[in-house]
């Protein structure tokens, strides 16, 4: 077979390859972004957990100094019944009525850690709900790459002993370079050409539409063995079975 039918056995081989590979590959990252996700949701749980656990420290400092509060103001209380003078009386009853309105400060200032808590109690079973939903997705990426692997290897081996077998008669050269190209491209290798007028010989490269010289239509016509790339996209060139036929007629 000439060398340009061996290159697209070739060509249509490693795409096969590249392509079954990618299903895995796509599988993979897939799981990654789960993984992270649930990273990321472990986290927020466990800022959550310090930020309750800050407030409910809070709360109980807050509850300390209202309970020291009402005995101070229970103090006060037995001393206003033992006041000797109006004087005395009034400094008391001034300092329970001051403690008091301290007190009902303290009080807002707990009722606002207790709502603080409370959403943040909310929060945490969204939390959890998502990393419970997370996980099973998880899960099922793990399971589908494990499937998708196994499901290709048996596949994959033969198309990679298919492609040893197509590699095998090209020559070395032109193999790496083949190679190149095919990774620089994710197996786009190469292109067919376009004819975009016969009559005035416009032709162009189907991959980067770069018009191509007629000198490099003529070459793949009088030889399948000498290969062309394109100037611009660097792919390999060939024309498909129709257009060989199309342009025929036209070159004799
Ligand atoms: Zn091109």
């Amino acid at each position: 077979m000439p060398l340009i039918d061996n290159l697209l056995t070739l060509y249509t081989v490693d795409r096969q390859v590249r392509s079954l590979r990618s299903r895995v590959e796509s599988a993979e990252i897939y799981l990654k972004v789960q993984i992270r996700q649930l990273d990321e949701l472990a986290l927020e749980q466990s800022e959550n957990q310090q930020q309750q656990k800050q407030h409910q420290s809070n709360i109980a400092n807050l509850e300390t100094e209202i309970g020291s509060i009402d005995s101070r103001i229970s103090h006060l209380r037995d001393e206003l019944k033992l006041a000797v003078n109006d004087k005395q009386y009034s400094a008391l009853l001034a300092e329970v009525n001051t403690i008091k309105e301290h007190r009902k400060a303290f009080e807002q200032d707990e009722l606002a850690e207790m709502s603080a808590v409370e959403v943040l109690e909310n929060f945490a079973k969204d939390i959890s709900t998502r990393l419970e939903e997370r996980d099973k997705v998880k899960d099922l990426a793990a399971k589908d790459l494990k499937t998708h692997e196994s499901e290709i290897a048996e596949q994959l081996s033969e198309l990679q002993e298919e492609r040893s077998a197509a590699a095998a008669v090209i020559p070395e050269d032109v193999l790496s370079d083949f190679d190149d190209i095919a990774d620089d491209y994710e197996g786009e290798s190469m292109a067919a050409i376009e004819i975009i007028d016969k009559k005035r010989k416009e032709y162009s490269c189907t991959s980067c539409s770069l018009h191509l010289p007629l000198e490099t239509i003529t070459t793949l016509m009088g030889n399948k063995d000498t290969i062309v790339k394109c100037g611009s996209c660097d792919r390999i060139l060939y024309l498909e079975a129709a257009s060989r036929e199309a342009l025929t007629p036209a070159e004799k």
